[in-house]
């Protein structure tokens, strides 16, 4: 098993110890997990958000290496990072992460239209498709960053705190934007993240499985799998569900990372 995404108390919404992940991995027969913390740039450009703890770069990143180091005979630990996608702070990250080894970056949409689409005030003032049209338009947007990253994140996420009656992203409603996502990630060589956490959704993952399929027919094939755990019990969550269904829609492969390349790992 593999875990892409984990967030440790170098996360402004998570308690725990780096090392009490990498143990409970350890546990659970794991071969890899990237400690992959907020980096939310794009909110210290957002007055609002000034109350948000954010990463120490150094910290992390050391306490990251010395970990790697001592824990790599019993497993693989990826260096990782989830920068917060606004157009605005792409400056910010390409400077700030640059003196960095890293072995897994993801990038996610978690501000749109400089609003948080965490909050329910996004979904007030917008009609579901108005609200969800615009977070798959921060996506593509993301796609064209100028700071590497290995994988995109949680696509979907707008789902989570939704508040319309039907929740469900349909492809159907956004299909031309999806496509030009999908085929995107695939023409820039990124992979594309099945995130576990689907609380608060009808879905048992996202993305949804519409566009998980919809990956495939057009020639995806780097997937990566992220718990989005922020606490050590949700590690490797539905591991087993997601791997299943990728192997039942003819997926062979999820990914881990190491120095921003991939490697395959048997379904
Ligand atoms: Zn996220
Ligand atoms: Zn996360």
């Amino acid at each position: 098993m593999i875990d892409t995404h984990t967030h440790c108390k170098h996360s402004h919404d998570s308690k725990e110890e780096p090392s009490a992940i990498i143990e409970r991995a350890i546990e659970l027969g794991m071969e890899y997990v990237a400690i992959t913390d907020h980096y939310d740039g794009e909110l210290t450009l957002l007055p609002e958000f000034a109350f948000i703890r954010q990463i120490d770069l150094d910290k992390h990143f050391k306490e990251l290496y010395a970990l790697k180091e001592k824990y790599a005979e019993k497993i693989q630990v990826g260096v990782g990072i989830e920068c917060g996608y606004m157009k605005e702070a792409n400056d910010l990250y390409l400077h700030t992460l640059k003196p960095y080894d890293i072995d897994f970056t993801i990038n996610s949409v978690h501000t749109v239209e400089y609003e948080d689409c965490y909050l329910k005030s996004y979904f007030d003032k917008r009609t579901k498709f108005t609200a969800y049209e615009a977070y798959l338009k921060a996506v593509r947007e993301s796609l064209d960053c100028p700071y590497h990253y290995d994988s995109v994140g949680h696509i979907g996420y707008v789902v989570r705190k939704s508040v319309y009656p039907d929740k469900n992203l349909y492809y159907a409603d956004h299909a031309d934007l999806i496509d030009d996502i999908l085929k995107t990630i695939i023409i820039k060589g990124k992979s594309l993240e099945v995130n576990s956490q689907s609380k608060g959704t009808p879905l048992d993952f996202l993305p949804t499985k519409e566009i998980l399929i919809r990956y495939k027919e057009l020639g995806g094939e780097l997937l990566t799998f992220g718990s989005d755990a922020h606490l050590i019990e949700r590690l490797c969550e539905k591991y087993s569900l997601v791997s299943e269904y990728l192997k039942s829609i003819g997926f062979k492969y999820l990914f881990k990372f190491v120095s921003h390349k991939e490697i395959a790992v048997k379904l």
